[in-house]
């Protein structure tokens, strides 16, 4: 605003100003000194990992880990960069399930052949995620793992009911996305456990679908989105996931909006149902993008617009 406002020089005296008047520890924007390991093997991070625990951090694409360490949100104290680690990306499809690992770039998904045949939810998705440069660099794991509340893939996989993959040396668990995000970037990661890939469900060819975003510019974080699923049966939906993301402290599950129109026709009354339901599954967190009130307004209106389309969908599967 005062650059709009001011002359250059003037400006450049304010910010001189505004600078020397900060505390010492506000003006580093460097990073904080850590060591830098580049692994050969898996076998090597899960040694790394054991033996730092909490002071190691997985070092991915870096898009939203290295912006923490600048502005000091975070200080490990060593950092492991997986990205010679090559059997940790691609995409692959087998026995009814796409597995994608941690390190394929967001790019990747963006124009695989088989997101876009069999996962129309993440096909949908992958645009809103960041911008080119960031989807070139940034991972699919790594977009996971931070748990950001407002990205849109841990979304996607709680609308596609998605196992998580993670591994700590020999040892393999694997994780429902309901039960993966578990707070504000906290997931059920362990500090000593690498994300190593999702398994997800492809979708069964009565599967419809909608994914609806409000952000301020597009490729920005959401203010509010919403990843929806159902199965059509008849003229009614089944198996209806309706995942919220920009609303809470983590991406989540509407159960009770769900159950109001599962086994439904998405006819004007049962969306209304949904929406009265919603006040029940969300209780929006304020944030610099709006406060709770305007997101529970936002989340209502994208519920309508997604029952809407889901219904829409319902109606051509019915005519196919
Ligand atoms: P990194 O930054 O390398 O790591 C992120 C965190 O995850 C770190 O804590 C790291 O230790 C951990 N981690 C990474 N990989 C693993 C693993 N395999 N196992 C365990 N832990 C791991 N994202 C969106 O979803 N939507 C957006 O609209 C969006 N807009 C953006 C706009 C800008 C300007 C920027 C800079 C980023 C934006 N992002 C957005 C974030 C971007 O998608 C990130 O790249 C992504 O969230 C993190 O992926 P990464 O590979 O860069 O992870």
């Amino acid at each position: 605003l005062l650059q709009g406002c001011c002359s250059k020089p003037r400006f450049d005296k304010f910010c001189r100003r505004l600078i020397a008047a900060l505390p010492q520890e506000d003006k580093r924007v460097k990073a904080p000194p850590f060591q830098y390991v580049k692994p050969q093997s898996l076998a090597e991070v899960f040694e790394l990992l054991g033996e730092h625990g909490d002071d190691a951090q997985i070092l991915a694409g870096g898009q939203s880990l290295m912006p923490t360490l600048h502005l000091r949100l975070s200080s490990p104290t060593v950092l492991i960069d997986i990205n010679g680690l090559d059997e940790l990306a691609g995409i692959s499809i087998d026995d009814g399930q796409v597995t994608i690992g941690a390190l394929t770039r967001l790019a990747e998904v963006l124009k695989s052949d088989i997101v876009n045949a069999h996962l129309a939810t993440l096909s949908r998705a992958m645009p809103h995620v960041a911008h080119v440069a960031i989807r070139n660099r940034g991972t699919f794991g790594g977009s996971i793992a931070y748990a950001d509340p407002a990205a849109e893939l841990p979304a996607c996989m709680l609308a596609l009911d998605a196992t998580l993959i993670v591994q700590s040396g020999q040892a393999k668990r694997e994780i429902a996305a309901s039960e993966f995000f578990l707070g504000l970037y906290e997931t059920a990661r362990t500090p000593g456990e690498l994300l190593i890939g999702a398994r997800i469900p492809i979708d069964p060819p009565n599967r419809v679908n909608s994914f609806l975003e409000l952000s301020r510019r597009h490729g920005d974080f959401a203010v509010v989105g919403l990843a929806a699923t159902a199965n059509a049966v008849g003229d009614r939906l089944e198996d209806v996931r309706l995942a919220f993301f920009g609303c809470e402290d983590r991406a989540k599950l509407a159960g009770r909006a769900a159950l109001a129109v599962s086994g439904k026709r998405a006819d004007a009354p049962t969306i209304d149902a949904a929406i009265d339901a919603l006040t029940e599954d969300l209780d929006p967190v304020a944030n610099l993008l709006g406060n709770s009130a305007t997101k529970r307004h936002l989340a209502a209106v994208l519920t309508r617009r997604a029952l809407g389309e889901l219904a829409r969908g319902v109606g051509e599967a019915t005519h196919a």
